[in-house]
């Protein structure tokens, strides 16, 4: 590791910095593509108030926190108060709506984690998912929202970042890696930690947004526009943050007692949250905790097979953005 840390001096890792800023550009979506989901969305309005007049729509997910690629599917979310229903109830209906006015594919997932219908729309051709009440998800979308307004160089880390661990196949939870979202999150709490910071937190300054959903209060700064050119002292460049990241979740974390915090904006311990041993099927060997629900750790996901197959991923990326010839392209190769 030593031998490593030496040889980053002799490497010009602003090299970098054109491919990747290249790539960031190819994978943001183009307009016609942000117009289309409107359209969607607003299609699926209209059809949900015939039935819900009271009933909103939300946008989430990285459709809507500016964390997204081009050809993403799209999140919504309807907020509806029918108390008198459950949510398999009323996903069998919004699906049995939204089959009669010709969107294709539906299919109600009521047993799911989060229960859905997932639909596709013929006339634009996006793919969507509509879940029910799950308003906190709206919520920490605008954090992530307001955060990338801050610094552009969260969008360019967290574009590659996404990208790479898609490309490696390690942005499955299915088995037992990462969500977009907490790969995100890592991001964040990442430019929080540099010094000088590049990220504020905004939880932790005064209150300019609130609202309370399932009983959790959800507070920050959302004025966002006044903290553009917070991070202005910091220079760091998009070449470097990138192998930083990789750098700290390859040999710097300390996976035995630190947990990231986007909340308090700093690395805090697994003792003060309890997770230190395993409950039930939460391990708790990569933590990351939500900046909201504050007793989800984001990595619970992560098993003993996978934490070992993450950890390689970090390290094979460290290792080729030292010494590999050509990174760019040995970074992203499919696995
Ligand atoms: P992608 O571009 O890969 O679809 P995404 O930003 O839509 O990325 P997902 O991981 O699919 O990310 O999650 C969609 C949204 O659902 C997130 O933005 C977040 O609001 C919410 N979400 C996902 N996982 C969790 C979770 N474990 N806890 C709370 N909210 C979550
Ligand atoms: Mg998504």
């Amino acid at each position: 590791r030593t031998y490593k840390r030496q040889m980053i001096c002799r490497l010009d890792i602003d090299s970098l910095n054109v491919p990747f800023l290249f790539m960031y550009q190819s994978l943001i979506p183009p307009d016609e593509e942000k117009v289309k989901q409107k359209q969607l969305l607003s299609l699926l309005e209209r059809l949900i108030i015939k039935e819900w007049p009271k009933a909103r729509l939300y946008l989430y997910g990285s459709c809507a926190n500016s964390f997204d690629v081009s050809k993403s599917d799209i999140d919504v979310c309807l907020a509806i108060e029918e108390a008198h229903m459950d949510k398999s109830k009323l996903i069998m209906k919004l699906a049995d709506i939204l089959q009669s006015n010709n969107l294709q594919n539906v299919q109600a997932l009521t047993h799911a984690r989060v229960p859905i219908v997932k639909l596709m729309d013929p006339v634009t051709g996006i793919s969507c998912d509509i879940c029910i009440n799950n308003l906190l998800a709206v919520v920490n979308t605008k954090l992530l929202w307001d955060y990338s307004r801050i610094d552009s160089r969260l969008r360019q880390l967290a574009f590659i970042i996404k990208h790479w661990a898609k490309s490696r196949r390690v942005n499955e939870t299915y088995h037992g890696t990462l969500s977009s979202y907490a790969y995100v999150l890592m991001c964040i709490n990442f430019l929080q930690q540099r010094r000088p910071a590049i990220l504020p937190c905004l939880q932790e300054m005064k209150t300019t947004y609130s609202v309370t959903v399932d009983g959790i209060d959800c507070a920050f700064f959302d004025q966002v526009e006044k903290l553009y050119g917070f991070g202005h002292r910091n220079k760091e460049t998009i070449a470097q943050l990138v192998w930083g990241f990789f750098y700290y979740w390859a040999y710097c974390h300390d996976y035995t007692n630190a947990v990231i915090s986007v909340r308090t904006g700093s690395i805090i311990s697994k003792g003060e949250k309890d997770w230190t041993r395993r409950i039930g099927n939460d391990r708790h060997l990569i933590c990351i905790e939500d900046p909201f629900a504050m007793s989800h750790d984001l990595g619970r996901v992560v098993d003993k097979h996978s934490i070992k197959v993450l950890r390689e991923e970090f390290e094979r990326a460290a290792d080729i953005m030292q010494f590999d010839p050509n990174p760019c392209v040995k970074l992203f190769e499919p696995y």
